[in-house]
């Protein structure tokens, strides 16, 4: 395998203030990571021990938690970064401003608080206090506004781009149609799980928000090996199952625990992805792959993990014993102690009595 062993962000060149400052802070050690950029990427892939012995499959999870910030989102954070700085966009003391579900919200409020810069994200008002407080205790001012559609202009996204063409130094990093964020997985989290899995991965399996992950881990592993197949997994209420399957982007049913994915239109991070089919999966059997992995595999993940999951295993039943198939955790289970691992949004959801007896000690 002609993958370099080292596939993470050092190659990644900041042209600002901060990045002379950390090349001041040079150190000789190798082993040593010179600043927060260099926590992103380069994360394990986690077999599922259980899982993989029941389907006879590898089913392998890329630990995307165990990225600095937290979540898949610091990478395409890092990349949005660099290509605001490198094209003159923002300059030193400039704000960012981006509409984020939280994750790349947080990613991107690590990598400012460590380079300089200020931060303003929009978020639709559905998601999760936890991701809004540690936001706000990251120092980013925050925005939650109500959910409409792409084309209003008070979507969360519309908000973001006409405040940053309002301010001076100002910069909206647009990660559902800026290809910096694809490329982040291309560069990076694709050769990371060819690199890993010594070539034998036979399919990825992962959700979409931007569709980022997806179209750039698909397209660099269709590149090594065009067999390897690639499957979008979709949450409840979003309209690319439809769309992949029907091609008519209308909702699936049901209303969707998981927050950052699912999506009503098809981005320009996703257009063209190498997509070889979709999977839908129902919010019961998301939540009982959350706490299935929690019990099993030790594993505290959120809702598009679980998700991920549900379906990596679902292809692994499919595809047959003795297949490699690839899919992620996104993020932590910290992120969601008042939704997922809530008795009584479970209860208001009518999730509750579908949770297996012996996981109900999990919630609180
Ligand atoms: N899971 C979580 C928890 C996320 O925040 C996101 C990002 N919106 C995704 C999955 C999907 O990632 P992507 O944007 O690359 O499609």
């Amino acid at each position: 395998q002609n993958v370099p062993r080292f596939c993470g962000f050092r190659h990644v060149a900041l042209r600002c203030a901060s990045q002379q400052a950390a090349a001041t802070r040079q150190t000789k050690a190798s082993g040593v990571k010179t600043g927060f950029m260099d926590l992103a990427g380069g994360t394990p892939l986690i077999r599922l021990n259980r899982m993989s012995e029941e389907t006879g499959c590898e089913i392998l999870a890329k630990a995307e938690f165990m990225n600095g910030g937290g979540s898949v989102k610091d990478r395409p954070a890092l990349y949005l970064i660099r290509e605001a700085v490198n094209s003159g966009k923002l300059r030193p003391g400039g704000t960012i401003i981006e509409g984020t579900a939280g994750n790349t919200g947080i990613g991107l409020a690590h990598m400012c608080n460590s380079m300089g810069y200020k931060c303003v994200f929009y978020m639709p008002n559905i998601m999760s206090q936890e991701k809004i407080d540690l936001l706000r205790t990251l120092g980013a001012e925050v925005r939650p506004v109500p959910v409409v559609p792409w084309s209003d202009p008070a979507n969360y996204n519309n908000q973001a781009a006409a405040l940053a063409e309002s301010m001076d130094n100002a910069y909206w990093t647009h990660q559902f149609d800026n290809l910096a964020n694809k490329r982040s997985h291309y560069e990076t989290t694709g050769p990371e799980i060819w690199r890993d899995t010594d070539g034998t991965v036979d399919a990825v399996v992962l959700g979409t928000g931007t569709g980022g992950t997806l179209a750039g881990v698909s397209t660099y592993l269709k590149e090594q090996n065009p067999d390897i197949k690639a499957f979008l997994v979709d949450p409840p209420g979003s309209m690319l199952y439809n769309y992949f399957k029907h091609g008519k982007l209308e909702p699936s049913e049901g209303r969707g625990i998981a927050e950052g994915v699912g999506q009503t239109r098809i981005t320009k991070n996703l257009e063209g992805a190498p997509i070889d089919d979709a999977i839908y999966v129902a919010d019961q059997d998301i939540v009982n792959t959350v706490l299935r992995l929690l019990n099993e595999d030790g594993l505290f993940v959120g809702g598009s993990s679980g998700m991920n999951v549900f379906a990596a295993y679902t292809v692994a039943q499919k595809m047959g014993p003795g297949h490699t198939i690839v899919t992620a955790l996104c993020d932590g289970g910290q992120r969601y102690f008042n939704k997922i691992f809530s008795q009584a949004e479970l209860e208001e959801r009518g999730l509750y009595e579908g949770v297996p007896d012996e996981y109900k000690r999990c919630l609180h």
